[in-house]
């Protein structure tokens, strides 16, 4: 039995967390695998009712439970996400950019994984006002921080096993110290793993080949910020971001959830696509399967994705990739697949 936590978040976070969940009790009732699923506060809503985004008793129900799987937060993301991922060392950030069938999309045929460090960068809230006029930000990148992703991103090409190759993105032309240190750094580990091939890429390329032959790329791995942005751009070429999920990986512990936000400009319209935190529920199942070795959760995990696959080619679409299904009636199409 495992014990999921499941943050359901704002805007559209709630309906697609409902997705998540009839999708983990329709796998309790069709396999032996076995789900319970704790739903916890995080975000505005507990915040304008308690003036904290994240409680401690979520902090502590997430540290007990198997994994957790999260919906976006909205104005609070970062005291949520942002929080848990240096607070639980949630260093590797993956997310898979793969084209879908049916889809309106820029490219097709797509498929490459972005591995974004996850803990340090810009993104650490080291900020200050200098004065009334003007704000500094501290840049932060270690050694070992770098290690750790670059070794994470090699693994992903060894075992994805297509192009092995790793894409280092940065921009050290201009931060020589911090990316300089980066590249370097992903460059000795590659040199480590046999038969992996190791380029390099300043960020400004990157953007522009993620456009221009994105089959050109198979693991792209970069600091911190570069890895949001680039990942909303991947997802959008290859279909929509109501599509890409992603997954927070540390030592310890792991959360799952889409790489898109609060969308609250849709919330409420039964329109918002749950395949992002669908796929979001398969990463999950695969990190399961291969931390406590369970097999059922590797067949699983391949089923849902198939079934998310079959559903779309058979043109059953939420609107943002052209279709005219709710979330509820897409919900239930991939349900009665599985
Ligand atoms: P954040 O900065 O928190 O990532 P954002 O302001 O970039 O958020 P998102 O909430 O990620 O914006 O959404 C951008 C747009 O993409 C939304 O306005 C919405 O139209 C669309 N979108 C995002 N997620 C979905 C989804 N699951 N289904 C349908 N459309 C989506």
């Amino acid at each position: 039995m495992y014990n999921i936590s499941l943050i359901t978040g704002d805007g559209i976070g709630p309906e697609i967390s409902e997705s998540a969940i009839s999708i983990l009790e329709t796998i309790n009732d069709r396999f032996m695998l076995k789900f319970t699923i704790d739903k916890l506060e995080a975000g505005d809503r507990v915040l304008n009712k308690t003036g904290h985004a994240l409680p401690t008793e979520t902090i502590s129900s997430i540290k007990k439970s198997t994994a957790c799987l999260k919906a976006p937060v909205g104005e609070s993301a970062s005291d949520v996400i942002v929080f848990l991922r240096q607070k639980l060392n949630l260093y590797a950030n993956v997310r898979p950019i793969k084209s879908y069938p049916n889809m309106s999309a820029l490219k097709n045929n797509v498929d490459f994984v972005i591995v974004r460090e996850n803990t340090e960068d810009l993104y650490m809230g080291n900020e200050f006002y200098i004065n009334d006029d003007a704000a500094i930000a501290i840049r932060l990148v270690s050694k070992i921080a770098s290690k750790k992703i670059a070794t994470y991103a090699c693994n992903i090409a060894k075992s994805r096993n297509i192009l092995n190759k790793v894409t280092c993105v940065h921009k050290s032309n201009v931060m020589r110290k911090t990316d300089g240190l980066f590249v370097k750094t992903c460059e000795e580990i590659s040199r480590s793993h046999n038969n992996i091939k190791f380029e390099s890429m300043y960020v400004d390329a990157c953007a522009m080949n993620i456009i221009r032959n994105p089959e050109k790329f198979d693991v792209i791995v970069t600091t911190n910020m570069f890895g949001d942005i680039l990942s909303d751009e991947a997802a959008q070429i290859s279909g929509s971001l109501g599509i890409a999920p992603s997954a927070n990986i540390g030592d310890k512990y792991a959360l799952f959830e889409p790489i898109h936000g609060a969308a609250f400009d849709i919330a409420g319209k039964k329109i918002a696509n749950p395949v992002s935190i669908m796929l979001s529920t398969k990463m999950m199942l695969d990190w399961i399967s291969t931390k406590y070795d369970d097999r059922e959760a590797v067949f699983v995990a391949q089923r849902l994705e198939n079934v998310i696959y079959e559903t779309v080619q058979k043109n059953i679409k939420t609107k943002d990739i052209g279709g005219n299904y709710t979330t509820v009636e897409f919900t239930k199409e991939v349900i009665n697949r599985i």
